[in-house]
C-alpha cells in the first residue's frame, strides 16, 4: 500500500541539520504515527512521504522555507521585565507563554537585563535547513474514528484525551 491522504503511516526518522548534526530521532523511543495529509508533519516532509510504502528507508533534505520556516527578526522584541512578574527564573534559555498579535506563542528568552528581557518569538529550528532519515514501518487503512479524531490510534482504541 502506497502512502496517500488519509492512510496511517508508522515511521522511524532522524532528522539533522545541515552540519550531520542531530536534532532529534525517533529510534530513541516509539516510532512516529501520523495520517498522512492532516498537515501533522512539516510540509516538506509529508511531501516526501506520499507513494511510498512499508520499508522504504530514504532521505530527504527539506528547506527551511518547507520546515518550520524562515527566522523573522520582527518576532525578537524587548519588553519590560515587569510583564513577566511573577515569573522566576528568568534566565536565558526559559521558555515563556506570550500573547502577541499573532496569538499565543511560545517565546524564548534570549537576554536579560535589568529591567527588561529580549524574548525570540521564532520557533527553534525556524531558519535550519533540515535532513531526515526516514524509514516506512508500517501503511496501512485509517480507521473512520481516527479520521473523526484526526489521530492515529493504537490498539485497543483512542487512548487519548478528547
Ligand atoms: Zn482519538
Amino acid at each position: 500500500m502506497k502512502i496517500a491522504p488519509n492512510k496511517v503511516v508508522i515511521l522511524h526518522y532522524a532528522v539533522s541539520d545541515s552540519e550531520d548534526t542531530l536534532i532529534d530521532s525517533s529510534y530513541d523511543h516509539q516510532p512516529l504515527a501520523v495520517i498522512h495529509g492532516t498537515g501533522y508533519l512539516i510540509p516538506g516532509l509529508e511531501e516526501a512521504l506520499t507513494d511510498h510504502k512499508a520499508g522504504d528507508k530514504f532521505e530527504v533534505e527539506v528547506a527551511a522555507e518547507n520546515a518550520y520556516g524562515e527566522r523573522h527578526d520582527g518576532f525578537v522584541q524587548t519588553v519590560p521585565k515587569s510583564l513577566f512578574q511573577g515569573i522566576e527564573d528568568l534566565d536565558v534559555g526559559t521558555q515563556l507563554r506570550a500573547t502577541t498579535d499573532e496569538g499565543e506563542q511560545t517565546v524564548i528568552v534570549i537576554d536579560v537585563q535589568d529591567e527588561e528581557i529580549t524574548v525570540d518569538g521564532n520557533h527553534p529550528l525556524a531558519g535550519i535547513d533540515l535532513k531526515f532519515d526516514v524509514e516506512i514501518i508500517e501503511v496501512r487503512e485509517a480507521t473512520a474514528e481516527e479520521l473523526e479524531h484526526g489521530h492515529v490510534h493504537s490498539e485497543g482504541g483512542c487512548g487519548h484525551q478528547h
